[in-house]
């Protein structure tokens, strides 16, 4: 054995406590940090040829990366929709990485079985009924992936064609409807072989970003033959919700597979003053709903939901001699891209153990109410307007004077120490994100982040 990594099995305790040490003083520092530290990259440094063994890389690490990483898992970073880490769920992570495990096979089944009871819980949690099953896969853009990926066999089951086998091709053109897909559908259809143009935008309601059902149901009627509908629950700008009912009623007209996007939008479910704006997800033919968000699990994970594991697993199997059978409960390896993979189940199995459906709605709320009440502090100062009301978790809003790029590139630089929002633009008008999804976020913290806000503003060059 390379007598470095010999030096570290014999001391592995001690250095795992260096470890813990190092994580604990970092996590205890998080909300003090810069949230975006200034971009300096460190010298370039070439492959090690001996290495230093574990205690020298975390100091090397310590002086050359850790300063330079944001402080994304903090309560003050709103960019993207990003989430954190509970402590459940940090423990879970680590026990991952310990116990190593590849949850594929029914030959090794314990993993499997803990990555099944994982998404039962899930399945729970959002108010799906057991026509659902669930997978865990690595985010929202593979969920919504692998839910068009049945959609799309769905298609070939209703146009006679086996699609898996013949590939995307034989089936002819697809047409998939949607008011606001996430850019990750998009993306989605060009590497299923679908193409991006398959997307045929559906008119909104006025002034929203929710699909207008009358629009979608005269779509459809133009449609020649069966389609796909992505419809959205929590658009990233404004959080709007497709009424998920009356796109599902349509399904007694036309003929279409139902995909929800439900990346953190599905959270709304766990609030009861909230849960109609998900009211109907359980119609769907398939669902994406992501865990490193506002599950607040480490990344990376998600979970897809669907109706059809039986067309899933047309399309994923991945069958060798030395791999179980499908049967009735197929293993893993034949329900998403991923062959092997980590038990990734662990960190949201940890956080829903610690925390339960209470804890988890605690967050969901706390965020909720922070995002209130950050809209109510950048509306009230007059250096900023809303370009939408606070529906949930986003806040969407913009300079009162001249919402230039440059000047919200100017006021979100200055504000990134303390806060970090990131940039938008709605509905013709350059705008900034406020999106809440963190477990530590605090009702300073916002205050903290209005304040950020309104001293950048006003620090701004007249224009
Ligand atoms: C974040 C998001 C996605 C993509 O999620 P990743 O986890 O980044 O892959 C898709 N849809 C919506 C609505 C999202 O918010």
């Amino acid at each position: 054995m390379d007598p470095r990594l010999a030096q570290d099995l014999a001391d592995l305790p001690t250095l795992l406590d260096t470890v813990r040490t190092h994580t604990a003083t970092y996590l205890d520092t998080l909300a003090d940090r810069p949230v975006i530290p200034p971009h300096r990259a460190p010298e370039p440094a070439p492959l090690p040829a001996e290495g230093e063994g574990l205690a020298k890389a975390l100091a090397t690490f310590e002086t050359r990366w850790a300063d330079r990483l944001s402080a994304s898992a903090g309560p003050r970073y709103f960019g993207f929709v990003t989430g954190g880490t509970t402590p459940a769920a940090l423990a879970g992570d680590w026990l991952t990485a310990a116990y190593d495990q590849n949850p594929t096979s029914a030959y090794d089944d314990a993993g499997r079985l803990l990555e099944t009871e994982t998404v039962t819980w899930l399945r729970d949690l959002f108010g799906l009924t057991d026509a659902h099953r669930g997978t865990l896969v690595s985010g929202a853009t593979l969920s919504n992936t692998v839910g068009l990926a049945i959609a799309r066999e769905w298609l070939g089951e209703r146009r006679g064609v086996d699609v898996a086998a013949d590939g995307a091709a034989a089936l002819g053109p697809v047409r998939v409807l949607s008011g606001s897909p996430h850019s990750s559908v998009a993306k989605g259809l060009s590497m299923l072989g679908l193409g991006r143009n398959a997307i045929v935008p559906v008119p909104l309601l006025p002034g929203r970003e929710a699909v207008d059902p009358v629009a979608l149901a005269a779509a459809l009627a133009e449609q020649d033959g069966p389609c796909v509908v992505v419809a959205n629950a929590g658009t990233v700008n404004t959080v709007d919700f497709d009424d998920l009912r009356a796109v599902a009623a349509l399904k007694d007209r036309y003929d279409f597979w139902l995909h929800v996007d439900a990346a953190f939008g599905a959270f709304a479910g766990l609030s009861p003053a909230h849960a109609h704006l998900v009211d109907g997800l359980d119609l769907a033919d398939s669902v994406c709903i992501d865990l490193h968000k506002w599950l607040n699990v480490p990344y990376d994970s998600a979970v897809q939901f669907t109706r059809r594991q039986d067309l899933q697993t047309r399309v994923f199997q991945n069958a060798a001699a030395y791999l179980g059978p499908l049967g009735e409960r197929p293993d893993l390896v034949h329900l998403t891209p991923e062959n092997s993979h980590r038990l990734r189940a662990l960190a949201a199995w940890f956080t829903l153990a610690a925390y339960g459906r209470a804890g988890h709605r605690d967050i969901v709320e706390r965020n909720i109410a922070g995002a209130r009440a950050l809209g109510e502090e950048l509306a009230a100062g007059g250096a900023f307007r809303l370009l939408a009301p606070v529906r949930l978790n986003v806040v969407c809003f913009t300079l009162a004077e001249d919402p230039t790029p440059e000047r919200l590139t100017a006021l979100r630089e200055a504000a990134a120490p303390h806060a970090f929002v990131t940039p938008t633009v709605y509905d013709g008008t350059a705008a900034l994100r406020a999106a809440f999804s963190n477990w530590r976020t605090t009702d300073d913290d916002v205050r903290l982040t209005a304040r950020a806000l309104h001293d950048a503003a006003a620090a701004l060059e007249p224009a």
